[in-house]
């Protein structure tokens, strides 16, 4: 690994957060305070001086970087005020980029220059779509109040799989994807960079079974149950923000998996030809998917206040990286419910445009998960398992 100092890596984590980075001068209080700092692994003290040194390559394959829950103890604790948890923010920006696949895309993700061309890609698809579809007009009142947005791309008299079906599994399944394999294509080149860092290049490998069973499975875990993060002392106000959230993704994960089985498999039956109409407000899984968005709209809007807070008594530096993931899920949340509120009041032309935002968010969601913040959650999840495989009787390298 190169020894050079990276100047632009320096000068890229001063401009997403890390400003204060200069100021340590290695005195080891934020390793005495945080949670992950071990007698041989002084954490976030040595980060700080690879920080210093540009010391890139280190820092992203440093499972420790990922392992940090942003508690913001070191931070409160610094006596220079160099912010350590601001400067490991930064480097983890840095990492869902240089993770990122494809780079162009993950770079165009990385800073607000790129925000309009980020939001263009998915506008731009969604209305060629939309218009090559036949479904660009808006429907007649008595159109709407049947079917309210079952027919924005149109409908066939094809029951096998409906039009506007089609439309949305071509949109969302090539989103989702690309997020999918680009997170594949990330975690493995982060798993190679740890292993050779902490000297397992030629450890044993586990099967996918036990991989999933002894590592992933209790990694995911943790991340569900929030462990670590219920331990911060200062910022563990966002629990109460990321569970609702987190009930609100499941609970949308819910609706998406039975939406997908009965447009997709079940309603390929004729007897349940149905199942491609619109849903009643009572239906459970409707009611599921309404409570999901208002969980979602409520779990946003705490870590939306505890991050303006934050700043406002922190003097912490607004970021990009924080503000894009927390706008985008604000927006699927608000216009999902106001897509379903114009449709109950019989607004189809309002209705329509909402719901044309919606389907944009929801998109831009999914394809750029692997490089925003949303990223974390897996890189995370990765990193906690690698901690886990690393100690384990795996983590040992074949003689
Ligand atoms: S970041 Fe602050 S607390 Fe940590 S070593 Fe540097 S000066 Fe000390
Ligand atoms: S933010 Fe918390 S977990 Fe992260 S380095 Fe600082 S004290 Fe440790």
């Amino acid at each position: 690994m190169s020894a050079q100092p990276d100047l632009e890596f320096i000068k890229y984590l001063k401009d997403a957060g890390g400003d204060d980075l200069k100021k340590c001068y290695q005195c080891a209080t934020c390793s005495v305070v945080c949670q992950l700092s071990t007698d041989t692994k002084p954490f976030p003290r040595k980060e700080m001086i690879w920080a210093q040194w540009g010391q890139k390559d280190k820092l992203v394959a440093d499972p420790d970087i990922f392992l940090c829950h942003d508690c913001g103890d070191c931070t409160v604790y610094c006596p220079r005020g160099a912010k350590p948890s601001n400067v490991l923010g930064a480097i983890r920006a840095y990492a869902y980029t240089f993770y990122g696949w494809p780079s162009g895309l993950a770079k165009l993700a990385s800073n607000s220059k790129g925000l309009p061309m980020l939001v263009a890609i998915p506008s731009v698809i969604i209305f060629v779509l939309w218009l090559i579809s036949g479904g660009l007009a808006i429907p007649s009142a008595a159109e709407f109040a049947d079917y309210g947005y079952q027919r924005f791309f149109g409908h066939w008299d094809f029951y096998w799989l409906s039009k506007n079906v089609f439309f949305i599994d071509v949109i969302m399944l090539a989103a989702a994807g690309l997020a999918v394999v680009a997170s594949y294509n990330g975690v493995s080149k982060m798993w190679k960079g740890m292993a050779e860092n902490a000297g397992l290049k030629n450890a044993f490998r586990p099967s996918a079974g036990s991989f999933i069973k002894e590592f992933l499975w209790p990694a995911v875990q943790e991340i569900v149950k929030h462990t670590r993060v219920r331990k911060c002392n200062e910022n563990n106000d966002r629990v109460k923000g990321h569970l609702p959230l987190m009930l609100a993704f499941i609970g949308l994960f819910i609706v998406t998996a039975w939406s997908a089985l009965a447009n997709d498999v079940l309603a390929l039956v004729p007897a349940l030809h149905f199942l491609h109409g619109p849903m009643s407000f009572w239906n459970p899984v409707k009611i599921l998917a309404n409570v999901s968005a208002v969980a979602m709209i409520i779990g946003i809007g705490i870590l939306w206040i505890n991050r303006s807070k934050k700043e406002a008594e922190k003097g912490l530096t607004p970021t990009f990286y924080d503000w894009f993931l927390i706008w985008e899920i604000m927006v699927v949340g608000v216009s999902g419910l106001l897509a379903e509120i114009a449709r109950w009041a019989g607004l189809a032309g309002p209705g329509y445009v909402i719901y044309y935002i919606h389907l944009v968010s929801v998109m831009m969601l999914f394809m750029y998960m692997p490089y925003t913040k949303f990223a974390h959650l897996v890189y995370r999840t990765f990193a906690i398992a690698f901690e886990k495989y690393s100690v384990s009787s795996f983590g040992k390298n074949e003689v």
